[in-house]
């Protein structure tokens, strides 16, 4: 039979699309039990991942590629142990991001979406999704995510979108949706309300401006205010003063006049007034200040809002009507300079509220809007955490959850955008009621008048993917997909998003479906650049995922998102080490084809029982530690320190030491090369099911190749040659109970590598050639027989001269001119004449102590001379330094050469 051969080496652009497309053909990412089909069996308990679902004209990122090999590796897992997986994928309509996308190829054709109108508008937006949208479930393929494609979801669907409105029209029945005027972040750039958590902060310079607020009735007498937004001052209702503060209690109750507009607002008493900032009082602007909003709360004070959508001043600005706000700014306090009411400016780092998407300075101003009245749901989804229901891994995240739950405030849904789900509600302009319905109705459901307009606005992204879990699977309606898959298992994802996502998922699951959405929250860290900083467009330090796979292979980048990640820490990516693990998918295929070879050449069937060596049932030994070890890690979310357990078991204890007796054992032939070959079968097929999860393109190919060779040669390393027809759906390895023989045959091995790595070392220091054999003495009262059984392979890992290799029990006087080492029981005796080729020593030696005196009279000289004075101390330091060291080298190599001389 001829020779089982493998290609050189593992070409994975080959074999990543072909592999991908075979596992989907065949049905692989299915479940194996489904409720849709006959033979369902409703007792088995699914193992179900959504996925966080990427913007629908998104372009894959590293954060995407992050959580993708993560979800992967954990059905992947769960497939291969058995449990019926499914993996529900899906892309979402995002809202603010998409609309920017249109709105900028308009802009470009000099359009705005005003001017084409609002169905044109969404006709083109479509258009965009259709065209663009599968780019990034494309892209998700290529990193080898096993979903459900046949179950794929959109946040616009059909079925979505009736779950949106159903989850609106519920709140909204139980109270719990009202609209009304409230502060809310604005952002003028995009005409729109952002949610809190799309506001980012950065420390800008800018201006402390102090003024004066002048006393109704009392020339000449003031207080003293600051501010940094002047312009505000034009919605001043109020100024407030501690009601502890002697300078101003006098003031307190009376009237100030607003500079310019000569308004007449109160001074009032609040604490929470910080009299050391500024003069010690404080402006109140109700309808552009958070705080300030607080505090008119409290004292029942006007709101006056000065701004419109674009930031302009409105009518209540007066002269400034029309003017930008930071044009409003200049101009007023212009003319505050011109009536002697500034006083003076100081220079003052500002915190400033930046919109997340368009990056201009967000405005708080008071908005007409829809909320969600959010305490009773933040209260369910905290209790549903706090008692244990739902797990949030690493648990020190459930303290923020909880931190952020018990602060929340109520969430604004309505956006003013047009892509989206537009919210289900009706205005009457016969009767001014609303109808708020699941379709859309055709009459107000009050007087029964046809002149019913629809809200304009749509709702925040964050609503119809909060229902995720759910409506995904056919909710509203019971469907056997919801009946069976729901709740959900594990949601994956990463920390920057427990608020805006995680929380909110919760918070729906608990509402509608009365049921926790998923039992766990893995959370895993941000991807950072080598050096530990945010990867950005700004930095140029942003490494695509795209260009990494296409140069080095799906499995490379997997393997090393992985390995490198643990829970809800950040990880650092650095191209090397990318690199390394294409060297260890390289690695991989070398070792199976040596595998693969060795099996063919092996006799096709064994004379008698085995009699496994003890390199046998030492690989055996550690291959199951790794299987016990790997399950323990995985329970405990260390997908990181798994990988990393089975790349050194491979690298290491297989290729290194096993593969390296094993070529040994097989030139032995005969029985010994007949279970020599049925082991690195054995351990081979395991290491490629436990990496498979990690690494699924490499592991399926040569797992097929393994495959093929064992059923072409015979070699039954399965009873009845029972394989499965992939590795994808390959039983996981299931940790054994160890049988008691283990402990001694792990330490008589390791006895052995700490012999050869003990003589390794020696000939590494001493510069022996590799390939030159030596003859060795070694010693030892109670190991002798496993030495002696041992003498092959201690000769071949130690390159020792098998003819001149003597193992004893005991020597009655030590040889001379030996160097000894001792190993544990074993003493070691190498003769220093076989160690080391006396003259081309001698020569190296004097050549590199040649080398070295030249640098020290060169140093000597360049020391001594004018440099030393003239060269900055540092530098003269550092040549100084390099000068002891070549000092205390040549002395090194003076003694190496006098011990020459004595030997
Ligand atoms: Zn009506």
């Amino acid at each position: 039979m001829p020779e089982y051969t493998l290609p050189k080496t593992y070409d994975f652009e080959s074999t990543e699309q072909r592999i991908y497309d075979w596992w989907s053909e065949n049905g692989y990412f299915r479940p194996i039990n489904d409720p849709n089909l006959p033979g369902f069996d409703p007792s088995r308990k699914p193992y179900v991942i959504s996925i966080p679902p990427p913007n629908v004209t998104g372009e894959l990122h590293l954060g995407h590629a992050m959580f993708v090999s993560m979800e992967d590796l954990m059905i992947r897992y769960h497939r291969m142990k058995g449990v019926p997986t499914l993996w529900v994928p899906g892309t979402d309509h995002a809202g603010i991001a998409t609309q920017l996308q249109v709105e900028k190829a308009l802009a470009r054709e000099g359009k705005t979406r005003e001017q084409i109108g609002r169905e044109e508008f969404l006709t083109r937006t479509w258009a965009w999704k259709e065209k663009y949208g599968g780019i990034i479930t494309q892209q998700i393929r290529r990193l080898g995510a096993s979903c459900d494609w046949q179950r794929e979801r959109f946040t616009l669907d059909d079925g979505l979108s009736v779950a949106v409105r159903e989850a609106f029209v519920r709140l909204y029945e139980k109270g719990l949706i009202y609209r009304g005027p409230r502060l809310i972040n604005w952002s003028p750039g995009l005409r729109t309300a952002v949610s809190d958590l799309e506001v980012e902060y950065s420390e800008e310079p800018g201006t402390l401006y102090f003024f004066k607020y002048l006393i109704a009735g009392s020339p000449g007498e003031y207080i003293p205010v600051a501010t940094t937004r002047p312009e505000t001052i034009l919605g001043d209702t109020a100024v407030a003063v501690h009601p502890e503060d002697r300078r101003y209690q006098a003031y307190i109750g009376q009237n100030v006049i607003v500079p310019i507009l000569e308004r007449e607002i109160p001074v009032i008493a609040d604490e929470y007034v910080d009299r050391e900032f500024g003069g010690g009082a404080l402006k109140v602007t109700p309808g552009h200040d958070p705080n300030d909003y607080a505090i008119a709360q409290r004292h029942n004070l006007q709101i006056i809002s000065i701004l419109d959508e674009a930031a302009r001043v409105n009518a209540n600005g007066g002269p400034y009507e029309g003017q930008d706000r930071f044009e409003a700014r200049e101009n007023l306090w212009e003319d505050m300079r011109t009536a002697g009411l500034t006083i003076k400016e100081e220079s003052y780092t500002l915190n400033v509220p930046r919109s997340q998407r368009g990056g201009e300075i967000v405005e708080p101003m008071i908005s007409t809007q829809w909320f969600v009245d959010i305490q009773p749901l933040a209260d369910a989804a905290l209790e549903a955490v706090r008692d244990g229901r739902i797990k949030i891994v690493p648990e020190r995240f459930t303290k923020v959850y909880y931190n952020w739950l018990e602060n929340i405030e109520d969430w604004c849904i309505s956006r003013q955008l047009w892509w989206g789900h537009r919210i289900p509600v009706w205005y009457c302009t016969d009767c001014a009621k609303m109808t708020v319905s699941r379709d859309d109705p055709a009459a107000c459901s009050h007087c029964g008048g046809k002149n019913i307009e629809q809200d304009p606005d749509v709702l925040d992204t964050w609503f119809s993917s909060g229902l995720w879990p759910f409506s995904t699977l056919g909710w509203p309606e019971d469907t056997p997909d919801f009946q069976y898959f729901y709740p959900t298992t594990m949601m994956e994802t990463g920390y920057d998003i427990l608020f805006f996502w995680v929380a909110r998922m919760i918070m729906s699951g608990l509402e509608f479906t009365g049921e926790i959405p998923f039992d766990t929250v893995y959370l895993h860290g941000l991807i950072r650049d080598e050096g530990g900083r945010k990867m950005s467009k700004t930095y140029g330090n942003v490494i695509d995922p795209l260009t990494v796979m296409e140069e080095m292979g799906t499995d490379a980048l997997r393997f090393t998102l992985l390995v490198g990640s643990t829970p809800g820490n950040d990880m650092n990516l650095s191209l090397k080490k990318v690199e390394a693990n294409r060297n260890f998918a390289n690695k991989l295929w070398n070792v199976g084809r040596f595998v693969t070879s060795s099996i063919s050449r092996a006799p096709a069937s064994p004379q008698a029982e085995p009699d496994w060596t003890l390199a046998d049932s030492w690989i055996w030994a550690r291959m199951q530690n790794l299987v016990n070890d790997v399950e323990r890690l995985f329970q405990n979310y260390q997908y990181g320190e798994a990988g990393r357990q089975i790349y050194d078991f491979f690298w290491g204890d297989f290729a290194d030491w096993y593969i390296e007796i094993a070529k040994l054992q097989l030139d032995e032939g005969s029985d010994r090369a007949y279970y020599t070959a049925s082991t690195i079968a054995k351990v081979l097929d395991i290491s490629l099911r436990l990496l498979h999860p990690f690494t699924p393109f490499v592991t399926e190919e040569l797992w097929g190749h393994l495959q093929h060779a064992c059923k072409e040669h015979d070699l039954n390393i399965y009873p009845a040659g029972n394989w499965p027809s992939a590795l994808i759906i390959a039983p996981w390895p299931e940790p054994r109970r160890p049988e008691g023989w283990e402990g001694g045959r792990l330490a008589d091995f390791s006895l052995i590598q700490d012999i050869v790595r003990a003589i390794r070392n020696l000939r590494a220091e001493k510069g022996v050639k590799p390939g030159h054999r030596i003859p060795a003495i070694l010693v030892s009262e109670g190991k002798g027989a496993v030495l002696s059984n041992q003498y092959k392979a201690l000769a071949a890992l130690a390159q020792l001269d098998v003819e001149q290799l003597s193992i004893t029990d005991h020597l009655t006087t030590k040889p001379e001119r030996h160097i000894g080492l001792v190993v544990g029981p074993v003493e070691v005796y190498l003769p220093l004449t076989g160690l080391v080729d006396q003259v081309e020593e001698r020569a190296r030696l004097e050549k590199d102590l040649a080398e070295i005196k030249s640098q020290i009279e060169r140093l000597e000289t360049l020391l001594g001379g004018a440099f030393a004075e003239k060269a900055p101390p540092a530098v003269v330091r550092k040549e100084q330094e390099k000068l002891d060291t070549y000092i205390v080298t040549a002395e090194k190599l003076r003694s190496q050469l006098d011990a020459l001389e004595s030997s």
